[in-house]
């Protein structure tokens, strides 16, 4: 397993509880990457059936683990809409989330305030709203997983770089910053790197890293009531805030920006919030919640989003032809609350050589035509006009 980030641990526990003995590597140590930089949002208040189908898996798999102590904050999350046909979407996501036991509702631009006291539902025209979905802090996630990999025999080598491989017969010796391993299978989970280490299989995977940033807001008095997590994205953009809840009296804030064309480096980026995205994030604040009490924002930073040019993960091998090689990457805004599922669809590719445990996700895999440079997607060109509406809806829900 190369990465111990959300995907890498997620599939290193999957594959462990399957007997699978599992070795993983992380450059650095684990989540460091953009998991660690991550607000941990995990809900399924989506609108396309299959997003909503992968993670109503993971929610399961989050609310098994949190019953063996890993702590999750049920804050509920909610989805603002601007627009009547928004709202008709999210009616179907409330029938869909129904029939798989998942509870959520709509909420009129009214009501709103029932929620949020200090909403202002100004240009809303209502809210989709789960009440058992919340946040966790994904490095205690990882850190967690870790320790159960560890209890089945598997191995976790933090600073420990994958710079080189020479394939055997089948199997491969990687060789790393501390020295060689031998194995049969190699999982590439290196996140905004596994195009880098994809290449040094002799393969090419286009996830393009995307920075985003977060801030922290501190309030001058405690709330008396829980914030929940709050998406207020503009339809069809991609772009607005969310916040959430953090403590009694701080919450976290993401702006989301309209993506820069160019790929960030993952290893040198700006790993802090600009003063600009802080000033644009103040104004939509005060737009959207004007009466919080002495708020302020506090500590910002920016983290990476490993996108794919379709906005789904990609979840197989590259190349038919070498079953063995998986990627497990581009999770874009959603590699915290993907990351269980995709350990499950890792482990189906190694122990069966198919998606076999939930219906639909071959089309995960990072076929020729879907692993293409975010411009030239298939995906997108293909579509017709209303359905091409609504996937470009699904692609603009681009955060969590
Ligand atoms: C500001 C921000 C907020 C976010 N909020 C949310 C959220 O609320 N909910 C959500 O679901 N998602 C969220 N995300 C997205 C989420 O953080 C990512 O999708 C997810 O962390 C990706 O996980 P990963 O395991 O693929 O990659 P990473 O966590 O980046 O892990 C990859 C690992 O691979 C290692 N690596 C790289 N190269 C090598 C090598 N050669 N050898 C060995 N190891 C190597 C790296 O050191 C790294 O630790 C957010 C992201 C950001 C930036």
């Amino acid at each position: 397993m190369i990465g111990a980030g959300t995907l890498g641990m997620c599939s290193a526990f999957s594959l462990a509880e399957h007997g699978v003995r599992v070795t993983v590597l992380d450059a650095q140590s684990i989540a460091s990457g953009s998991s660690g930089r991550s607000v941990g949002v995990v809900g399924t208040q989506l609108t396309d059936p299959f997003d909503i189908l992968l993670r109503t898996h993971s929610v399961r798999q989050f609310r098994d683990w949190e019953n063996l102590g890993l702590s999750f904050n049920h804050i509920g999350y909610l989805r603002l809409a601007r627009t009547a046909e928004q709202m008709e979407l999210f009616a179907r996501s409330v029938r869909i989330q129904e029939e798989a036991g998942f509870r959520s509702r709509l909420y009129e631009a009214r009501e709103l305030q029932q929620l949020v006291p200090h909403i202002n539902p100004d240009g809303l025209e209502g809210g989709l709203f789960g009440p058992d979905d919340g946040f966790l802090d994904p490095h205690e996630m990882c850190t967690f997983l870790a320790e159960k990999v560890r209890t089945r025999r598997g191995n976790i080598f933090q600073f420990c770089e994958l710079v080189d491989v020479t394939r055997r017969n089948g199997d491969y010796r990687l060789d790393t910053s501390k020295g060689g391993i031998d194995c049969d299978f190699v999982i590439n989970a290196a996140g905004a790197w596994a195009p880098a280490v994809a290449e040094i299989f002799g393969q090419t995977l286009h996830i393009c890293p995307e920075r985003h940033e977060a801030v922290t807001v501190h309030l001058d008095e405690p709330l008396d009531y829980t914030m929940p997590m709050v998406m207020d994205l503009v339809n069809g953009e991609g772009t607005g805030l969310n916040f959430r809840h953090e403590k009694r009296n701080e919450l976290i804030a993401e702006i989301h920006k309209v993506s820069s064309p160019f790929p960030e480096d993952p290893d040198n980026y700006n790993d802090q919030c600009d003063e600009e995205s802080k000033v644009k994030l103040a104004e939509l604040l005060l737009e959207r919640v004007p009466e919080l009490p002495g708020a302020r924002l506090g500590r910002g930073w920016a983290g990476l989003y490993p996108v794919t040019a379709d906005h789904r993960p990609f979840v197989g091998a590259i190349d038919p032809s070498e079953p063995n090689l998986i990627t497990a990457a581009g999770a874009g805004g959603y590699g915290i609350q993907l990351a269980p599922v995709i350990g499950t669809i890792v482990t189906d590719w190694v122990l069966h050589g198919a998606p076999v445990s939930i219906p639909g996700t071959e089309i995960l895999s990072p076929t020729w035509e879907r692993n293409v440079p975010a411009e030239r997607s298939s995906t997108t060109a293909s579509v017709r006009d209303t359905e091409k509406e609504i996937e470009d809806h699904r692609k603009s829900e681009t955060a969590h």
